[in-house]
């Protein structure tokens, strides 16, 4: 039987990406996401066939499905950039990544939106942002962009979902585009979580204004900063102003089933334990 739910954690890759799913397996995991370059850096070794063997087969040995794993793309890619010549070397970048992730056989790649530097109007800025969707998607196969929501700090888009139904609006191939919500983010960009029923609203307005079909991953992290805070700064689950009823409804949420649960808090010694809580918050 497929487990019901994928939890997980932002593990660590060093020493090759074929450490990953041994690093989720210590912890208890049955998802995790990982970078698969340095995340700081614009250019990186091509992978070689073998780390991607030892890779495809410790997430077998650790019974870790492929669509179970979320990569996420290199803080330095910005799809939406004013700039031509610095929009180009984002496109770059970020079909690199998605190649990546074909040739490991994953089919999800967790990417930030963009920002418009103050340079282009926020319109301008969403349509590039589908524009780089498009050009990636062109020219790979099975592998799925996936918008993560932001805080909404600095001139970052996508944090309403309004913005981020304004670029799948855009997207040619609606198959292969999908979003990762960040709870810390939703939170500090004004959506409350701190009660079931205000996660219900939330979550509702969510399902209205992008659609539930669309989340294909999570980040599950409480936040350090207040509602609207529009500040991304993550916490451990239960240690900031979101609270514990809000992980406890996204685990009963019937759209979180088998996609890539992730937590990107703050204190990775209790990783075993929150995943543990989260396990036992869907019956
Ligand atoms: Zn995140
Ligand atoms: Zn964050």
């Amino acid at each position: 039987m497929p487990d019901t739910h994928w939890v997980g954690a932002h593990v660590s890759a060093a020493g090759g990406i074929a450490n990953a799913p041994l690093n989720a397996q210590k912890i208890g995991a049955n998802a995790f996401a990982l970078f698969t370059k340095n995340q700081r850096r614009w250019q990186s070794a091509p992978l070689c066939p073998s780390q991607i063997d030892a890779f495809k087969a410790n997430c077998e040995q650790a019974n870790i499905h492929p669509d179970a794993i979320l990569p996420h793309d290199s803080y330095l890619i910005n799809l939406g950039h004013p700039d031509e010549e610095q929009l180009a070397r984002s496109r770059e970048a970020f079909l690199d990544e998605m190649q990546r992730c074909e040739q490991m056989g994953l089919t999800l790649l967790n990417f930030h939106p963009g920002s418009h530097l103050n340079k282009i109007g926020i319109d301008e800025c969403l349509a590039r942002i589908s524009e780089s969707i498009n050009l990636a998607l062109d020219k790979t196969q099975g592998v799925s962009a996936i918008i993560e929501n932001t805080a909404g700090q600095g001139s970052n888009l996508g944090h309403s979902f309004e913005q981020l139904a304004q670029i799948i609006d855009k997207v040619e191939d609606k198959s292969r585009v999908g979003v990762c919500i960040d709870t810390c983010h939703m939170f500090a960009a004004g959506y409350d979580l701190t009660t079931l029923e205000a996660c219900e609203e939330s979550f509702g307005q969510f399902d209205a204004i992008v659609g539930n079909h669309y989340l294909k991953a999570m980040h599950l992290n409480d936040s350090k900063t207040p509602l609207n805070s529009r500040v991304d700064r993550h916490h451990s689950l239960g240690a900031g102003y979101i609270g514990m009823d809000a992980f406890s409804y996204i685990m009963k949420h019937p759209a979180t089933r088998q996609i890539p649960l992730i937590l990107e808090t703050i204190e990775p010694e209790i990783w075993p334990q929150e995943i543990n809580w989260l396990r036992s918050q869907t019956r």
